[in-house]
């Protein structure tokens, strides 16, 4: 419903804001008469029904009191553009007749009337029926407004939901998977590929020489220099499914499902080329070398009695095959 906004709905359940349309200003005056000693009623008289719209979205009526016969606008179709319009198609309306008719009072009650009183209502009747209408539609009011509080705060939710699994993901200083994070996903991937029988690669990625990189310019700059290794390696997972991750200190990780070794090693040579010519100075292995990567491959297909603990394993093997050979390189058992 877009009667109303939050806001809006009024915290006193019991006031009630009449509108009562009616081209006579003398039944205008009886209304108000009846019900100026009443608590918590307000009364709005419009004498123009061709105003009666504009007025009931100005005023915001909890109730509408509707004469059916007035000159230049029937009354009924004035009942149908209050249940069309989007401001007023549920405030309650009660019309007026001059007479008890049963086929006028069907044509009213299908138009969308709510009740029907034969002028001039007795007060104390009349008074009873705005209370009893103004209350409903309060109440009516409120429902929506808490629905709609309701749904805003379920968002809210997921979206801190969505935000803290982020954060739990990631690891602090790169932004990249965090270790928990990769140890979930490896398992996954290796439970899918065991299924679908598909390869699944692993590089394990090593900053060389480190310990002296830190011990020359600070661990301030040892920081800066791992995120912007970590930039280079999530640059290198291009695909949706691969995932790079701190594994732990200055070592890295990307998992590489359905990937072949071949794949794999393009991967890592151009993530191993990259760091390289990101050309971050560096005094290890001598003066004036750059900062560089040693990468560790492995490739396996899944089978039932094995577990994703020896892909890690292989893949250290290579990386400590790396690192044997020189450095800078990416090495495979
Ligand atoms: P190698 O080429 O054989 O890998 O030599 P290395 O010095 O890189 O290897 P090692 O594993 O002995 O050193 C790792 C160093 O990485 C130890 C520590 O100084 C540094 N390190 C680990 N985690 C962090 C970190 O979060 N921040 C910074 N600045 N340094 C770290
Ligand atoms: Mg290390
Ligand atoms: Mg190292």
């Amino acid at each position: 419903m877009s009667d109303l906004q939050l806001d809006d709905v009024k915290t006193d359940e019991n006031a009630a804001m009449v509108l009562l349309v009616d081209d006579q200003a003398m039944i205008g005056e009886a209304v108000r008469r009846g019900l100026a000693l009443e608590q918590n009623i307000d009364f709005h008289f419009c004498a123009d029904p061709h105003q009666a719209i504009a007025q009931a979205i100005r005023i915001k009526p909890t109730v509408i009191l509707q004469d059916l016969v007035m000159p230049g606008l029937d009354g009924l179709s004035l009942v149908r553009e209050y249940r069309n319009h989007p401001a007023t198609q549920n405030i309650p309306i009660i019309v007026l007749s001059t007479k008890e008719d049963p086929l006028i009072k069907s044509a009213a009650f299908s138009a969308g009337a709510n009740d029907y009183l034969v002028k001039l209502p007795d007060n104390i009747e009349l008074v009873a029926r705005i209370r009893y209408h103004s209350r409903s539609y309060m109440t009516l009011l409120q429902r929506d407004a808490a629905y709609r509080a309701l749904r805003v705060s379920q968002q809210q939710l997921l979206d801190t939901n969505l935000v803290l699994q982020r954060l739990m993901n990631s690891d602090g200083l790169t932004g990249l998977s965090n270790r928990r994070h990769f140890d979930e996903y490896l398992e996954l991937e290796w439970r899918r590929a065991l299924r679908e029988q598909t390869q699944l690669s692993l590089l394990m990625i090593d900053v060389d020489y480190f310990k002296s990189y830190n011990d020359t310019f600070g661990h301030l700059d040892g920081d800066e220099a791992l995120r912007k290794v970590a930039g280079a390696i999530r640059d290198a997972s291009s695909r949706p499914s691969d995932l790079p991750a701190r594994y732990g200190g200055e070592e890295f990780a990307i998992v590489l499902p359905n990937t072949s070794q071949g794949g794999a090693r393009l991967v890592a040579e151009k993530l191993r080329m990259s760091v390289e010519a990101m050309k971050i100075p560096h005094i290890s292995p001598v003066a004036g070398s750059s900062l560089t990567i040693s990468i560790g491959l492995a490739t396996l297909t899944p089978q039932q009695s094995s577990n994703c603990r020896e892909l890690i394993s292989a893949a250290d093997k290579g990386l400590y095959l790396a690192k044997k050979n020189g450095r800078n390189r990416v090495g495979i058992e």
